[in-house]
């Protein structure tokens, strides 16, 4: 009889599976390809299955490497390294994590945008789980289907807004999958416990409806009760089926995402990283340039442009910071300003406000536009999360750095292409004075002989970590105060060297240990706050690290 095995690190969660003999060439977490030993063709029964020649993963990784480069479009490079990953998920990783800076915008934004646009046509092999409203009343049994028991963390789309692309319906599908792969990548989650999930309620793309690649349900999207009970069918399966699974709720439609976070935040661990992964990272990035500025969060005045999930998320969370240090709530609320499509945000404006918004409508004369709320308001940092390209014109920057030494401007709105203005612009029209990220990367700008690097404020540096954390102390609940203490551990890792280049976040080359970093922060909450189901480990740091996935292959002897 074949011997069997248990995929590399899967042990240290418990529930693994068993696999046997020339099965391990077609499982993903125990396939070694070429790199399988002469004694290991032997002993599995792998001879005549595998070219001769034995490489190393050193030798099989430079392969990659070159294969990767040689691709002439990152749609190709995508597509190759999706297949790679379908093959070989070690070779996978250590190509990811010892190229992150290279790959990441390969395995997700910007390329998986376009990458979900043509999900339909470069769908090769399953990788996920599509749930549609035709499995109403069986999701429970549809969950039992996936091969992988034990299932810790998943990640769920309705594809309703997808990016800034809106409504993609099923081929949301490549968002899920892809922060799963960040997971793994940035915080050594497993892949065995990942599981991809878009729910199919229909599209009202039209195009889409109309297309003959359209891989999902062509009929208008659900809305109302049908929704309502078809997502809470899903969180009770997803209960009973996998009891320690953590939920993140990945790209739904403004009016689901609040709803749904706050339906369902305390009876399944669960959070949005729209809304509350961005509101820690953008924090993060606040604290981080409170260094260069030498000022307290308490002396902040923030105008956000855009009052959406990432907008509303951020000033809800400077609010719980702010609280935290002794203010009260009005006070922290009257810190943070905003200007939406309607302008600006005031008491009285005359249309009706959704419950998120309305804690910001302030006393205070409507202005129409941005420019004229810069001088009404005189703010300390300026954020935009509008997804509304070039609107912080050179006059709204001049007249930030004329009211502050050190203005505060964030164009977090993604792609590069919808940016709020560019990393040259902002540090030409504000004499290399402004403190600037960006959502997409911008390259380093030399002014006057001095070098600026624009950070990039990506959800990469915190959601990873939050959900190692939270998976680590098997959470109840995951609070605002972890994601506060996920921004403020993030923003202590931020170096004076970092700084002295105007750069508030570190660079993605130390994303594993920002993430354990983090996900300790975020465990020893959770034991303090009574929410972990875990016992409390001697040494939580030491423990979490030494769950981490490490992808190097598995000793079959
Ligand atoms: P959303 O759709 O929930 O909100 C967008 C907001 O912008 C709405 O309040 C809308 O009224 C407002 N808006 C639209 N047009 C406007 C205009 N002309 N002037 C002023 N306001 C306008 O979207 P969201 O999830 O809040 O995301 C917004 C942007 O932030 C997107 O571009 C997204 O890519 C970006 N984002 C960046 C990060 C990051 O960098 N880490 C994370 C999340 C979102």
């Amino acid at each position: 009889m074949n011997p069997s095995y248990i995929p590399n690190g899967l042990s240290a969660w418990g529930d693994p599976p068993l696999i046997t003999g020339p099965q391990v060439l077609t499982n993903p977490l125990l396939n070694k390809g070429t790199a399988f030993s002469e004694h290991e063709r032997d002993v599995l029964g792998l001879r005549g299955l595998l070219p001769p020649r034995v490489f190393t993963i050193e030798e099989q990784l430079q392969r990659t490497l070159n294969s990767v480069r040689r691709k002439q479009d990152n749609i190709e490079k995508y597509i190759y390294l999706t297949n790679l990953q379908n093959r070989n998920e070690v070779l996978f990783y250590r190509l990811v994590i010892d190229h992150i800076e290279e790959m990441v915008p390969l395995i997700y934004t910007p390329t998986v945008g376009q990458a979900c646009l043509e999900y339909g046509s470069i769908y090769r092999r399953p990788r996920g789980m599509f749930i549609s409203l035709r499995e109403r009343g069986r999701i429970a049994e549809i969950l039992r289907h996936w091969p992988q028991p034990g299932v810790r963390l998943i990640v769920v789309t309705d594809g309703e807004r997808i990016l800034g692309l809106g409504d993609l319906g099923a081929l949301g599908m490549g968002i899920p999958v892809g922060k799963l792969s960040l997971y793994t990548a940035c915080a050594g989650v497993h892949p065995g416990y990942c599981l991809p999930i878009t729910l199919d309620v229909g599209t009202d793309n039209a195009t889409l409806q109309d297309g003959e690649a359209y891989i999902g349900l062509k009929e208008k999207r659900a809305r109302g009760a049908v929704y309502d009970e078809f997502v809470d069918e899903f969180v009770r399966a997803v209960k009973e089926v996998f009891p320690k699974a953590l939920l993140q709720w990945e790209d739904f439609g403004n009016s689901n995402a609040f709803r749904l976070l706050g339906k369902y935040r305390k009876s399944l661990p669960s959070f949005n990283d729209d809304i509350q992964g961005t509101a820690s990272v953008a924090l993060a990035g606040v604290l981080a340039a409170l260094r260069l500025t030498q000022s307290t969060l308490a002396q902040q005045k923030i105008l956000f442009l855009g009052a959406g999930e990432a907008g509303t998320g951020i000033a809800d969370l400077y609010c719980a910071a702010a609280m935290a240090g002794g203010m009260s709530e009005a006070d922290a609320r009257s810190h943070c300003w905003f200007v939406d499509s309607k302008g600006l945000l005031v008491k009285g404006r005359g249309d009706k406000l959704p419950s998120h918004k309305e804690p910001y409508a302030h006393d205070h004369p409507f202005v129409a536009t941005l420019t004229e709320a810069v001088h009404a308001l005189k703010p300390t940092a300026l954020i935009g999360v509008s997804g509304q390209a070039q609107t912080f014109t050179q006059e709204i920057v001049t007249a930030m750095a004329k009211y502050n030494a050190r203005p505060i401007i964030f164009a977090l709105s993604n792609p590069t292409s919808k940016a709020e203005c560019t990393a040259e612009q902002v540090y030409g029209w504000s004499e290399g004075r402004a403190i600037y990220a960006s959502g997409s990367p911008f390259p380093a700008v030399t002014l006057n002989g001095q070098v600026h690097v624009p950070g990039q404020g990506n959800n990469i540096y915190i959601f990873p970590g939050v959900g190692l954390g939270a998976l680590a102390s098997e959470a109840t609940e995951v609070t605002d105060a972890m994601f506060l203490s996920a921004a403020q551990t993030l923003a202590s890792l931020v170096e004076p060297s970092d700084l002295a280049v105007g750069r508030v976040y570190p660079p993605l080359t130390k994303i594993r240990d920002v993430s354990l970093q983090i996900a300790t922060a975020v465990a020893d909450s959770a034991h303090r706050l009574g929410l972990a189901r875990a016992a409390r480990p001697a040494d939580i740091e030491a423990d979490i690290r030494g769950r981490m996935f490490e992808p190097t292959y598995h000793d079959y002897l």
